[in-house]
């Protein structure tokens, strides 16, 4: 008989705190879900049952709600939504589709980065360091501690270097931070916030890793017909215009590939836009294939730039220089000394 934890999980060496299905269901992607199964004797033929067709359905729904940005918060019945689980990921692996894959691996760390922040704000003692062996310890090695009020928690500077030098916000720069004897103190949310990427990159890891035997036709027919739904969303389109530097054109390529854009390449493609007079609905759609993407956090930041929100300051498109410093410059023989992107063609024209 084959098991589903054979393809989706390496049972390795993970503590031995055992956990509820409660639990489970929150954080699916813990090795100790597919013991679960394992142990309850669930092989994969049980997946051709008929009275799976509700499990499969959830799944289905799951992957889409996920990967149109949105939140999959169903958690009413644990053993079904570990399934559930499982399930999606068996489709997104069969969909096939790179953007796919990295949205609901995204959205599935959200979703328990939801749980946990909550967790660890409700729990006791004893069951937060559970939490914090059974996650930030196994998974990531990040070493948290409780701090003394209960209320914040401790982790090592180096630790929260790392990790946070990839924000950009002021709040995360370690100057703003309340450090004491070697540790940063940080509240529930911030804590999980640290561990969000790799949250999305474990699961995005292993759904790459799986190798999937013969999928049962039900899982099949739904996954056949997601992909069909949500390929023209993906398929690349490359801008019309021919005329865009060779540094927007990256961007917009990256972009079409549901890439991840770094933040000072979309604040550079957005000021660009706003620069050649395109409307702000048609900037925010051209981030829709990011794999972070949400329409109304896209229209804020956009809106922003334009010098419409916040401190009405109208931003401008950086210069050449400071692209090349980020990395951000791809230029060409066309750019010919130019020193602002804006200024690409004028000299043609
Ligand atoms: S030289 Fe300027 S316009 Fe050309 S690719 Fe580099 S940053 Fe863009």
């Amino acid at each position: 008989m084959a098991f589903l934890w054979q393809f989706s999980y390496d049972i390795s060496n993970l503590s031995s705190i055992r956990m509820g299905t409660g639990d489970l269901a929150k954080y699916p992607f813990l090795n100790e879900a597919g013991e679960y199964l394992r142990d309850s004797g669930f092989g994969w033929e049980e997946l051709e049952r008929p009275d799976m067709k509700d499990v499969i359905d959830r799944a289905a729904e799951r992957v889409e709600v996920e990967v149109g940005g949105n939140m999959y918060d169903k958690l009413d019945r644990y053993e079904i939504e570990i399934l559930t689980f499982l399930v999606s990921l068996i489709m997104v692996k069969s969909i096939g589709m790179e953007p796919v894959l990295r949205k609901f691996s995204l959205a599935e760390a959200r979703r328990a980065e939801k749980f946990l922040t909550e967790d660890l704000k409700r729990q006791n003692e004893m069951q937060k360091s559970s939490l914090f062996s059974k996650i930030f310890d196994d998974l990531f090695k990040l070493k948290i501690d409780a701090a003394e009020n209960g209320r914040l928690f401790k982790v090592r500077v180096t630790d929260y270097l790392s990790r946070s030098s990839h924000f950009h916000e002021q709040e995360w720069k370690l100057i703003n931070r309340l450090v004491h004897g070697g540790s940063v103190y940080l509240d529930a949310d911030e804590t999980v916030r640290l561990v969000r990427n790799e949250l999305s990159v474990l699961i995005y890891e292993k759904i790459k890793a799986m190798t999937l035997p013969t999928i049962p036709q039900t899982i099949k027919a739904k996954a056949d017909t997601l992909r069909a739904k949500l390929a023209p969303r993906y398929e690349y389109r490359p801008t019309a215009v021919t005329d865009y530097p060779p540094c927007v054109k990256h961007a917009l390529e990256v972009m079409g590939k549901g890439e991840n854009l770094p933040h000072s390449a979309r604040v550079m493609l957005a000021t660009y836009m706003l620069a050649i007079g395109k409307p702000v609905d048609e900037i925010v759609m051209m981030y829709e294939n990011a794999p972070d993407f949400n329409e109304k956090i896209t229209r804020y930041q956009v809106e922003h730039l334009a010098g419409m929100k916040g401190s009405r300051t109208k931003y401008s498109v950086p210069s050449c220089d400071k692209l090349r410093n980020e990395n951000l410059c791809f230029a060409t023989v066309e750019c010919d000394g130019i020193i602002n992107p804006i200024q690409f063609g004028r000299k043609r024209k």
